[in-house]
């Protein structure tokens, strides 16, 4: 799947770890995902495509079991706070891939999977946004049924968001404590995932 297309030149290799899972990336892009305590696996082999698939042309770490897509927390003051991760997050090789003025998405290219942004909801505490990735619409609607049996405020139905990418398709809910809660489907038309 594409989820930022870029002609960008392949950058350096990267390592992320995300939770048990280490993920590293070499200069052509190609995702190894390892576990802390388990064998090496090769995780386009593993999902059965060629092993120099472009990581983002073909399936990705998100769909090796890797759960959340994106956070975002909300800022008293979105300028002093954007400067902060502006200089913290750098070091990391992370950067603003993304910028609404009232929210800013960063991350290592090309997927913003961290955002902050205006302190603007939240009775008596800031709530958050967490994304958890599904690997189909048929996905998000499942996430958004379940959610709504039980009980959950709807933000927002699913659909698709073409202002961050044209395959973008979620449902926002929220959960008992009132935190934004939303699952995510990149794949260009999802229907089969
Ligand atoms: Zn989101």
């Amino acid at each position: 799947m594409i989820l930022f297309p870029t002609d960008d030149p392949p950058g350096p290799s990267t390592t992320l770890y995300v939770g048990r899972v280490v993920i590293d990336i070499d200069a052509d892009q190609v995702f190894t995902v390892r576990q802390e305590a388990g064998r090496a696996i090769d995780v386009c082999a593993a999902l059965g495509a060629s092993a120099t698939t472009p990581a983002h042309a073909g399936n990705s770490w998100r769909d090796a079991g890797v759960m959340l897509d994106h956070v975002g927390i909300q800022c008293a003051d979105l300028s002093r706070s954007s400067a902060f991760y502006d200089a913290v997050l750098a070091p990391l090789g992370a950067s603003r891939l993304m910028d609404f003025e009232v929210a800013i998405g960063y991350g290592v290219p090309p997927h913003p999977d961290f955002w902050i942004g205006v302190f603007d909801s939240g009775e008596g505490f800031r709530e958050s946004h967490l994304a958890f990735t599904a690997a189909s619409r048929d996905v998000v609607r499942e996430f958004f049924d379940a959610a709504v049996s039980n009980g959950a405020e709807v933000l927002h139905e699913p659909r698709v968001w073409p202002e961050y990418h044209e395959h973008y398709f979620g449902a926002f809910v929220r959960d008992p404590d009132g935190n934004n809660v939303e699952a995510v489907c990149h794949v260009p038309g999802g229907e089969t995932g």
